[in-house]
């Protein structure tokens, strides 16, 4: 068997983000703050059958942790249906989901019976009235209902994702923190990044790793940092009574030089970094019928020739403000966060 492509530092191909929409039922203020979007034309979605084939190719090459995310991949109709395609790739031994959870409350136990292992949900408040305000939805209740439904349906994992933004959730850490241990998941908190779509981000709205730490510290004690997986994007700790948590800092201490991801968009466009300025189309040459060397040969040199490190980049800008302003946006919907799958 050839050698697995190792990029220009060395880093693996190995994690694989599949968004399968570039539709959302939410509209959260750092991700989709505008009235209007762009979407990608219909007829550009692949097809169930082109995203395993194109699964299968990478899983080939090295790839073997899958997240399906969006948009919110929930929209996507039958969604377990690709769940169970995908599973079949014995390749494959981590396959997880990020959502919004609105939706999860209907599909959860379809999807762990189709083979997804793991779950992650986003929540960035407990509280009714700040979702409605922030992500202009009345349906937190949905989201809880979602958050139970997955641990009835018997996930391996069940993480929470909550972006902490400066004025809006900075003072739930604590209460995220309790709500995650009453329901047996794990929280992550997130730095608010200045990805594509984050049109209204503004360096003072970041609170750091350091600070969330500070503030768990005063509340819980000593923190204790835990080894583990250096490739993960999540760094993980432990308070003094056992209950783990993860923090992504990747605006503060950003993790590009393990980063083994890359991410292919609802129409087959594949991203080597979140903040990559193009993609590479993979739908053309798949609608085109290559055969599966070709198809190999373009992802193989392709990722050998990655060079992409952006979160470390972006923090070497002086007078830092959002990446992307709304007209450059709507010029090509790929910039956007929510078409690149988080
Ligand atoms: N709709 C799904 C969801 O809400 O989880 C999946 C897609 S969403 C783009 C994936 C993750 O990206 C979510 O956890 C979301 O909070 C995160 N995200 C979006 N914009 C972000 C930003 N500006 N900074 C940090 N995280 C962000």
């Amino acid at each position: 068997m050839a050698e697995l492509p190792r990029d220009t530092f060395g880093r693996p191909l190995a994690s694989l983000r599949l968004s399968v929409t570039d539709r959302c039922n939410l509209r959260c203020r750092y991700c989709m703050p505008e009235d209007e979007y762009v979407w990608l034309p219909r007829t550009s979605i692949l097809t169930f059958e082109e995203i395993a084939r194109l699964t299968g190719a990478f899983a080939e090459l090295g790839v073997h942790k899958v997240r399906l995310t969006g948009g919110e991949p929930l929209l996507r109709h039958d969604l377990s249906t690709l769940v169970t395609m995908i599973a079949r790739n014995t390749r494959v031994d981590d396959l997880a989901m990020t959502t919004n959870g609105l939706l999860l409350g209907k599909h959860a136990a379809a999807l762990r019976s189709a083979g997804l292992e793991r779950v992650t949900v986003s929540l960035d408040t407990l509280r009714p009235e700040r979702m409605l305000a922030f992500a202009k939805s009345a349906r937190h209740a949905d989201v809880l209902e979602g958050i139970a439904a997955a641990r009835q349906a018997g996930f391996a994992s069940l993480k929470l994702n909550s972006v902490v933004i400066r004025g809006f959730n900075d003072d739930e850490l604590v209460d995220l923190i309790e709500f995650a241990r009453g329901h047996e998941a794990e929280v992550r908190f997130i730095e608010y990044m200045d990805v594509g779509g984050a049109t209204r981000w503004s360096q003072d709205q970041v609170v750091s790793q350091r600070e969330m730490l500070e503030v768990l510290a005063r509340r819980y004690g000593p923190i204790e940092p835990l080894a583990g997986d250096n490739r993960a994007p999540a760094e993980r700790f432990r308070l003094a009574d056992g209950t783990t948590f993860g923090i992504i800092a990747s605006v503060t201490a950003p993790f590009c030089r393990t980063c083994d991801r890359s991410r292919i968009t609802a129409d087959g466009t594949w991203f080597l970094c979140l903040y990559a300025a193009r993609g590479i189309d993979l739908r053309e040459p798949l609608r085109r019928g290559v055969p599966d060397e070709e198809l190999a040969s373009l992802i193989r040199e392709t990722w050998q020739g990655r060079t992409d490190r952006g979160a470390e980049e972006r923090l070497g800008v002086t007078d830092r403000v959002a990446l992307y302003r709304i007209d450059s946006l709507r010029a090509d919907p790929h910039r956007e966060m929510h078409t690149r799958g988080g």
